[in-house]
């Protein structure tokens, strides 16, 4: 793409250069990131350069800037096919580069083999999905193989269970959905996963599926363009089962939790409520609110491939966890592995290990069961 296609693609003249984007971008200041002056380069300038690895790869594709853009420019989309300019030349990081090979090779960007990737199961009983079920519970790269989100997805089963929902899996078979792929701008390898996968759906006649992932629920919603199963975010399915009396509680939690917005489910996706009614609903706890949340939630660093690539300088995650604790929570709820992973980890950088606890909502739903 030349930088007069690009700038047509993303509507690049529109852009009135109010700065908005810039200014809302949680890692601007720590990266270098001035994703205005990039697409002024491009429509303006007609210059086409591939910017400073930190600077490029910094972007965690959370959509505030989109959110915030006046003229309904989304610029991460812009960055995102940078981002496919620098992959195609081969100019990515060892450890971006990594992580997708692994996607290819493994399925997974944690290099991890394939057959082990139901072995979270062990002493479950979740059927496979061919043998009849009404929903599938797409688990996810993260949740089958990360011995900390492996909770997340053991106390989800426990909820569907307890709500006596059809669900089955895909067990070994499986496979990344790519939604980080696409954030890294990897396209072919992602037209590849959205092939792939949507063969493994139409095998087994998917027709609703459910995620405990908002990148895996945006990708299948939003990236796949696909219309022949409806995918729902565990926090909207279990704000249903809950609202429709199939999920009952029976113990309380009595303590102060505070929610966290993921980007992809929050602002990528409108879905504000049904996470928070989920929370209220579990007797005993007391949902506190962030004074950024909603679509002012601060993003904690994890998408767009910010996994796989450390940038130096203060962490969000750390902010997050700061005002948790001042707000008085003891628990950090969030709806994502990513999320949790990185807020977790900022518990333990900022010393409040013991004073608060991250939790998905589907590990704080369980303990009420
Ligand atoms: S998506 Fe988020 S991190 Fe990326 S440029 Fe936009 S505001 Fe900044
Ligand atoms: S917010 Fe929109 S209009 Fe303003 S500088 Fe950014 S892209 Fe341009």
């Amino acid at each position: 793409m030349n930088a007069q296609e690009l700038a047509q693609k993303h509507k690049l003249l529109e852009c009135i250069q109010c700065g908005a984007c810039t200014g809302s971008c949680p890692v601007a200041r720590k990266a270098n990131l001035n994703v205005r002056r990039y697409m002024r380069d491009v429509a303006t300038f007609g210059k086409l350069t591939i910017h400073p690895q930190n600077e490029l790869w910094s972007c965690t594709t959370c959509s505030t800037c989109g959110i915030r853009c006046p003229k309904e420019i989304n610029p991460y989309e812009f960055l995102i096919d940078i981002r496919s300019m620098a992959v195609e030349e081969g100019q990515i990081a060892p450890t971006i580069r990594d992580a997708l090979e692994s996607i290819f090779k493994n399925g997974n960007p944690w290099a991890r083999i394939r057959n082990k990737r139901s072995e979270w199961l062990q002493g479950l009983n979740v059927k496979h999905i061919s043998q009849g079920a009404d929903i599938l519970l797409y688990v996810g790269c993260t949740s089958a193989y990360d011995p900390r989100i492996q909770n997340v997805a053991k106390s989800l089963v426990a909820c569907l269970e307890k709500a006596g929902l059809n669900f089955g899996i895909l067990g070994d078979e499986e496979n990344c959905c790519g939604s980080e792929v696409y954030g890294m701008g990897e396209k072919g390898l992602f037209d590849y996963l959205v092939e792939e996968n949507m063969k493994i759906f139409d095998k087994y006649n998917v027709k609703q599926a459910v995620t405990s992932c908002p990148h895996g629920f945006h990708a299948f919603k939003s990236r796949y363009n696909q219309t022949s199963f409806e995918i729902q975010h565990c926090t909207q399915l279990l704000a249903k089962l809950i609202e429709n009396g199939k999920l009952t509680f029976t113990k309380e939690v009595n303590k102060k939790a505070i929610y966290h917005d993921p980007c992809f489910l929050g602002k990528q996706n409108g879905i504000y409520d049904e996470p928070r009614k989920v929370i209220e609903s579990v007797p005993g706890v007391k949902l506190l609110e962030f004074d950024r949340s909603r679509a002012r939630s601060l993003c904690c660093e994890g998408g767009g491939g910010r996994m796989w690539i450390d940038i130096p300088g203060p962490r969000l995650a750390e902010i997050r966890v700061k005002d948790a604790v001042e707000q008085g929570a003891e628990i950090l709820a969030v709806a994502c592995p990513f999320c949790l992973l990185t807020i977790e980890d900022a518990v333990k950088t900022t010393g409040n290990e013991g004073k608060i606890q991250t939790m998905d909502i589907a590990e704080l739903a369980s303990l009420a069961l």
